[in-house]
């Protein structure tokens, strides 16, 4: 169907020396990803320079974040067109960092969608409950949500470039994996929500990655699950030889 997507979330972590250098490293330690695809997403200060160093290894490179507009008056912002020009493929669009912290909404990210696809980039959609959500049963509902607004009024052609990532908000960052089989039964759901939406051929096709508390201990126990496709990897991914076990998973 498609190769194993492997992402590495860099958050504000990395310079764009420490970022050429973990480049260089993870080359090094890593000879052959013809199987799968490795993608790194440090911050927008480092994109140019990586994409450099990231030129002819196949590893992609992508954004953190995006704004909804081509250009204008949106002072710190930078636009799906300026991404694509310093060299990204990816851009992870309602990481939940983004929703707690910055207020993101599921209008604004439905905004961001449409402009990321239209400029030809490829969105990485971040769907997720937290924690009081999954205890108060809320969880399915909560991405039945989250994407059928995320994905209000985008066509299947377009939407077809879209990865979407589950990550439970109470898994990121807190060493607390969603159990295999826990992220396998959402996984299904949000294929069950997005083949309602666009059709259960579509559904199969969509690449569906987990992303929270991934590490070189528990990669392989989440690949083994039918549903994942893939996985978006934060805290572990800042280190080569722990990035290197996940992509070797
Ligand atoms: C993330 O930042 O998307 C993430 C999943 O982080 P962590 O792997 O550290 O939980």
């Amino acid at each position: 169907m498609f190769p194993p997507l492997i992402v590495g979330n860099w958050k504000m972590y990395k310079t764009i020396t420490e970022g050429v250098d973990f480049v260089v490293r993870l080359r090094a330690r890593i000879k052959e990803t013809a199987d799968r695809k490795v993608v790194l997403a440090p911050p927008f200060t480092a994109l140019y320079a990586l994409a450099g160093a990231l030129r002819e290894t196949g590893i992609g490179l992508a954004a953190q974040n995006v704004w909804d507009r081509e250009a204008g008056a949106f002072t710190g912002e930078v636009s799906p067109r300026m991404l694509a020009d310093a060299g990204c493929q990816y851009v992870i669009v309602g990481h939940s960092e983004r929703r707690a912290l910055f207020g993101e909404g599921d209008a604004l990210i439905n905004r961001k969608l449409k402009a990321v696809i239209q400029s030809g980039l490829q969105p990485i959609l971040c769907i997720g409950e937290t924690l009081g959500e999954r205890e108060t049963g809320q969880t399915f509902a909560v991405v039945h949500r989250q994407i059928k607004e995320g994905l209000k009024d985008i066509s299947a052609a377009d939407a077809a470039r879209m990865v979407l990532a589950y990550e439970p908000v109470w898994a990121i960052g807190t060493g607390q994996t969603a159990s295999p089989e826990q992220a396998a039964a959402v996984h299904k759901h949000i294929r069950g929500v997005a083949g309602g939406v666009y059709g259960e051929e579509f559904s199969r096709q969509m690449p569906v990655i987990y992303g929270g508390s991934v590490n070189p201990a528990n990669i392989k126990a989440l690949m083994a699950q039918e549903d994942i496709n893939g996985v978006l990897v934060g805290g572990a991914s800042l280190d080569v030889e722990s990035f290197a076990q996940i992509v070797e998973f």
